[in-house]
């Protein structure tokens, strides 16, 4: 929802508008690891992309992709849900699928593609 206000906690400021400012509500999602809700923008999502055998866990950098996704907080919060998400298998419950959907090589390539993310995202 976009809404053309003054400035309120809660909300995200879009853009600045003569006096007024474009802001859009923060939407709250649940972190599959500590189960606390956060803002999208603490947050890291993951989907499942691909069929049948070759169906695996992916890192969603826009967010947007289409189907269920899960959110774990960014290690750039400080904490370590994306670790025990991954360790525990919380990214494939949470998908509803199989466990193998999160195996060893999956994880490793979650880990480098959030890693490069936040590196990115630092510049
Ligand atoms: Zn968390």
């Amino acid at each position: 929802m976009r809404v053309l206000v003054r400035p309120i906690a809660g909300y995200m400021q879009i853009s600045r508008m003569s006096k007024e400012v474009l802001v859009e509500k923060i939407s709250e999602r649940t972190c599959v690891a500590c189960r606390k809700k956060a803002a999208r923008t603490e947050l890291l999502r993951f989907v499942l992309q691909g069929d049948g055998e070759s169906r695996q866990v992916a890192f969603d950098k826009s967010k947007r992709r289409p189907g269920r996704g899960v959110w774990t907080h960014s290690p750039a919060q400080n904490v370590d849900c994306f670790e025990r998400a991954l360790e525990e298998g919380f990214l494939a419950r949470g998908l509803r699928a199989p466990r193998g959907v999160q195996s060893n090589e999956v994880v490793t390539n979650l880990r480098r593609s959030v890693a490069l993310y936040l590196a990115q995202a630092n510049k």
